[in-house]
Parts: structure tokens; C-alpha cells; sequence
């Protein structure tokens, strides 16, 4: 099942929602809280994005090329970031949070945590 505040898959009794209390106590904060309802559809994808990404085998490397299908099947949403970045190569980078990707070529995404 999937936390309905992150979006990370989690492991528990099958009446759980949430993948932690701090998740369960953020969603039931922006429920009741009205000017918070456009923030947390907004939070959810770029939550879920992070997720995808924090998800990904990294082991102890640094950066990941991979397929964007992989990314595409999990949910990814590539229209949410958190900041862009142009190197002087002119290359556009997409923030998210600790995370930096961009675009690969043959359908790949280059990946790059921090
Ligand atoms: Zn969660």
C-alpha cells in the first residue's frame, strides 16, 4: 500500500494509511487547515516524485542513468521540480529536493543525488 501523505509504498496492517506518524499528523494538519488544500496536491507529487527517486538502487553511487520508462510505470511526475539549474554547458538541470536530473539520451534520465 501506498502512505496517502508521501505516496511511498509501506508495509503494515491493511487498515493503515500513513507510512509514519509524522505523515499521518501533516495530512490531518492539511485537511483541516483550508488554505492548505492547493499546497498539498502539489506537495503529494513532488512527495511522490522524491519517493520514486529516494527508491531507486543507489547503493553508495552518486549518480544513476536510467530508463524514463521506469520512472513513467512508478508515477513520476517531470512537470514538478523544485528548481532548474543551467550549467556552462547550457545543459538544464530539474531539481528536487537533494535530487538534480535531466534529460538522457535514448530515453534515459540522468540522475544525481546530493
Ligand atoms: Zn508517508
Amino acid at each position: 500500500m501506498n502512505c496517502l501523505q508521501c505516496g511511498k509504498s509501506f508495509r503494515g496492517r491493511s487498515d493503515k494509511k500513513y507510512c509514519s506518524l509524522p505523515c499521518k499528523n501533516a495530512h490531518y494538519r492539511l485537511r483541516t487547515d483550508p488554505h492548505h488544500e492547493i499546497l498539498k496536491k502539489v506537495d503529494a507529487i513532488l512527495h511522490r516524485n522524491h519517493a520514486i527517486l529516494s527508491q531507486l538502487p543507489w547503493e553508495d553511487k552518486k549518480i544513476l542513468t536510467i530508463p524514463k520508462i521506469y520512472l513513467d510505470t512508478h508515477g513520476f511526475n517531470f512537470d514538478f521540480h523544485t528548481g532548474t539549474f543551467t550549467n556552462r554547458h547550457n545543459q538544464l538541470f530539474f531539481y528536487l529536493y537533494n535530487f538534480a536530473w535531466r534529460p538522457h539520451p535514448e530515453n534515459k534520465i540522468w540522475i544525481m543525488k546530493k
